[in-house]
């Protein structure tokens, strides 16, 4: 009776996601934040008021997959611990 052969991993299983830059301060790259991250956080009412304050949140970008070009999603971390995250847009800025 033979083993059967030993499969690879699943692809999404080996890869990890990549930070695609260093965590910043949320204030210090306002400009270069897509506007409707910012917007949204400001305006989402189901979140802690302290996480609605940008002065309050750092910025990081990441890959999914160390392989993909440009970063796909972005978190903003508030000083309280939680992390709110944000799909990257489509222009591969940031
Ligand atoms: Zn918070």
């Amino acid at each position: 009776m033979t083993k059967p052969v030993k499969e690879a991993r699943p692809e999404r299983v080996t890869k990890e996601r990549v930070a695609a830059m260093e965590k910043v301060a949320v204030k210090s790259i306002l400009k270069d934040i897509p506007a409707q991250y910012i917007e949204a956080q400001r305006n989402r009412n189901s979140i802690k008021s302290c996480c609605q304050d940008i002065e309050n949140l750092t910025y990081q970008t990441f890959k999914t997959d160390g392989e993909l070009e440009k970063p796909d999603f972005a978190v903003m971390e508030c000083v309280c611990g939680s992390k709110h995250y944000r799909a990257a847009n489509g222009n591969g800025k940031l």
